[in-house]
């Protein structure tokens, strides 16, 4: 549906986008993520229309949109602060983009209570945006958005100025709303959560660069750098040296630490004596006063460091070695409550050889 070729933009000696090619699917839920600064809400102006490329290719459904101005484009952007016209009722706000394109005022009318329907606010026509909570002026302003029917819908940031229960709630109906209309939708967020909870695929952004383009759960369990793995969720990053290798697993040295076997996802090959990074996701490792390290196991003493009681799970900082420190993540209740352990006690940690995921440094 969405095509963008070698887009490149510079801001003055700047170069905010450096080459990106993306293809987006009819009916996807796409996201941009990246920290602040990476470029991801340039890209998102340029397929609105707003901000020109200076070299590459915006090819809606196969037409080139590069110098169509944005009215004129199949798409509509959904702001994080909302945009609505404050002397105007909600119905009023939703009808505006149908009477400036000289819709008739009995489909107007149809079109918006449709709307209004979408977002579930059908009692909400006659109200004032000051009347309206934040979540609910976020619906209507989506309800604007998706009344002229637009082909993409673009969304920046548009949770943000919520607060967490609230932005929760919006993300569920945003998958529903998603789902329901059947809209190509481009979400541009710095939260790697809501990414997570959001999309079907992501396009994680970096220095004006996609560093990683994957679905959610391939993101997190198989990030394909350094950066990507530190971005997405907690990690524990080990810096390691490959001493023996086949097609299956890889016999590491991690610095300071010792020797750990993994096994090696398809797309990934080491060689001896290469570089690379071992990363662990902190709810991946076990953490006991006496451990049984199991079959396909690696266990290491060390002590707590650090606690951290987060009601749910409590996050255990373990020092393996002189400075090198071990994230783990463990329940607190219901059948998998833990052990609990107190800073300066000492423990054993363990890992499956499939728990970790091998990136190969350059
Ligand atoms: P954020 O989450 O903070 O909005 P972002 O990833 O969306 O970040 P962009 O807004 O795309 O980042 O900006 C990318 C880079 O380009 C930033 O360093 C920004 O300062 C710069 N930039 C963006 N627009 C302009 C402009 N009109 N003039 C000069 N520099 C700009």
């Amino acid at each position: 549906m969405l095509e963008i070729r070698g887009i490149s933009k510079k801001f003055g000696d700047f170069e905010a986008l450096k080459g990106v090619d993306l293809h987006i699917g009819a009916g996807e839920f796409f996201t941009l993520l990246g920290p602040s600064g990476c470029g991801k809400t340039t890209l998102l102006r340029m397929i609105a229309g707003f901000e020109a490329p200076d070299s590459g290719e915006i090819l809606l459904e196969g037409k080139d949109m590069v110098g169509t101005p944005p009215e004129q484009r199949p798409v509509h952007t959904v702001f994080q602060n909302y945009a609505l016209f404050p002397h105007m009722t909600v119905a009023q706000n939703i009808a505006f983009p149908l009477q400036m394109a000289r819709v008739q005022a009995d489909e107007i009318d149809a079109r918006v209570q449709q709307a209004l329907d979408n977002v579930h606010l059908p009692d909400k026509a006659g109200a004032y945006p000051a009347a309206l909570s934040g979540g609910q002026r976020q619906r209507i302003a989506i309800a604007r958005a998706l009344v002229k029917r637009p082909r993409l819908l673009l969304l920046d940031e548009p949770l943000s100025a919520l607060d967490a229960k609230m932005r929760e709630q919006m993300q569920i109906e945003l998958i529903n709303l998603q789902k329901e209309v059947g809209i190509t939708f481009i979400y541009v967020t710095h939260d790697q959560g809501e990414a997570l909870a959001l999309s079907h695929r992501i396009a994680v952004m970096n220095q004006g660069k996609i560093a990683q383009l994957d679905q959610p759960a391939q993101l997190y369990n198989h990030p394909n750098s350094r950066f990507v793995a530190d971005f997405i969720g907690q990690c524990n990053l080990l810096e390691a040296t490959v001493t023996d290798s086949d097609r299956h697993h890889a016999d590491l040295e991690l610095h300071h630490i010792g020797p750990v076997r993994v096994s090696l996802a398809p797309a990934v090959t080491v060689t001896k004596g290469q570089r690379c990074l071992l990363t662990l996701r902190p709810e991946k490792i076990r953490i006991a006063r006496n451990l049984h390290a199991l079959v396909d196991e690696t266990h290491f003493c060390g002590k707590i460091h650090d606690t951290l009681y987060l009601g749910d799970v409590t996050v255990y900082k373990v020092e393996l070695a002189q400075g090198i420190l071990l994230e783990a993540l463990l329940a607190n209740s219901g059948n998998h409550a833990s052990e609990r352990f107190a800073v300066g006690d000492s423990v054993e940690v363990a890992w499956n050889s499939s728990a970790g995921h091998l990136i190969a440094e350059p």
